[in-house]
């Protein structure tokens, strides 16, 4: 655990911020390092490991300046940056925030902390499917990333599990890596769009099992395969499999947000291209917003513009 990360109460003194960035992965720290140069007076709370999803990525191979680095590595030196420049940090939980009126009020579990404005960048966690394999396997074999990881597959066999727009284009971007892709879906039909599906279904290496759901990830260090069963009569099989990419949606972190007009349907905070949402000084960043491509890269740059959003947001209070 890093050691510049503040425990404890908020205590009087600290209690008001021009700029409060809630989550310290890339788009967090990003923020905070364009923030700190703004010269904001800047705290990020954070309720687990600084860096978010990149502690959980063992080399990222496409953050442009690093042909590899370790996720953990990468997360200390964007930490390192921001504190660097005179961000605060402190792990915190924030459970609600009072999103209208000045300043903004968060309520978190160390205390209730103020601030000019307020940037969510809390993430998004792909959803597992829960069965016996998935964690153990998860980095051996398993993955939620094709872009991260499908280079690791050349030549192998690769199952994708899901039916939607991600399962599908994620699939078929896989098929330049794997021997064959098989998509392995709980209907009998996909949900992804049209154009996708038409992609798909015309590629060689991709084939497809309907109506069956993978019940276990098979293999002691690294994914050997897959057993699968019928959803209706329950018959089960094996197949030989070296890869497994899970694609059944992503649950946005967001929920602590009461301010249900920010969100969208599916839980997402809806902004503007400068990051702003309909709540004047409330901002977000990162996979926590409806987005096509959900990366470090991405995340990042969204942080930086947020920052700057907010800044000039600031300077108008004034
Ligand atoms: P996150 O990284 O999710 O950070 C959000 C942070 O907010 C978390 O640390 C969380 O603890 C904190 N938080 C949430 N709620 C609260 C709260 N209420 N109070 C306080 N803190 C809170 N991308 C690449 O570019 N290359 C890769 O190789 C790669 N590999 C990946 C491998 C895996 C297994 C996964 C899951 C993703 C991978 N990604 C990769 C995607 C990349 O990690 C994410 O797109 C990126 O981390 C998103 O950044 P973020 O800052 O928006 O959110």
């Amino acid at each position: 655990m890093n050691g510049l990360y503040k425990y404890g109460n908020f205590s009087e003194g600290e209690q008001t911020y021009d700029l409060v960035i809630i989550g310290g992965g890339p788009a967090g720290l990003s923020a905070g390092v364009y923030a700190a140069q703004a010269n904001l007076k800047t705290l990020i709370l954070e309720k687990g490991l600084p860096g978010g999803q990149m502690q959980n990525t063992l080399e990222v191979e496409n953050y442009t300046g690093f042909q590899m680095i370790l996720g953990p590595e990468l997360s200390e030196s964007m930490r390192a940056h921001a504190d660097h420049l005179g961000v605060e940090f402190k792990m915190a939980d924030v459970q609600s925030i009072d999103m209208h009126g000045n300043p903004k009020i968060l309520h978190t579990s160390e205390g209730e902390i103020q601030a000019k404005a307020v940037l969510i960048a809390t993430g998004a966690t792909p959803k597992k499917l829960g069965i016996p394999g998935e964690d153990r396997l998860s980095g051996r074999g398993v993955s939620w990333c094709a872009v991260c990881d499908g280079a690791f597959f050349k030549n192998k066999k690769i199952a994708v599990v899901g039916g939607g727009d991600s399962a599908i284009e994620e699939g078929t971007f896989l098929t330049k890596f794997g021997e064959s892709v098989l998509v392995i879906h709980r209907r009998d039909k996909l949900r992804a769009q049209p154009i996708l599906q038409q992609r798909a279904f015309s590629s060689e290496k991709m084939n497809f099992i309907w109506n069956h759901k993978v019940v276990e990830i098979l293999g002691d260090n690294r994914v050997s395969g897959i057993r699968i069963q019928h959803v209706d009569t329950g018959e089960e099989q094996e197949i030989e499999m070296h890869g497994v990419f899970i694609y059944v949606g992503f649950t946005p972190m967001t929920s602590f947000i009461s301010n249900q007009e920010i969100l969208d349907r599916d839980g997402y905070v809806i902004t503007d291209e400068d990051m702003r949402t309909s709540i004047p000084g409330i901002f977000a960043a990162g996979d926590v917003r409806p987005k096509g491509l959900r990366q470090i890269i991405t995340a990042a740059s969204d942080g930086a513009i947020a920052a700057m959003t907010a800044y000039h947001y600031i300077e108008s209070l004034a």
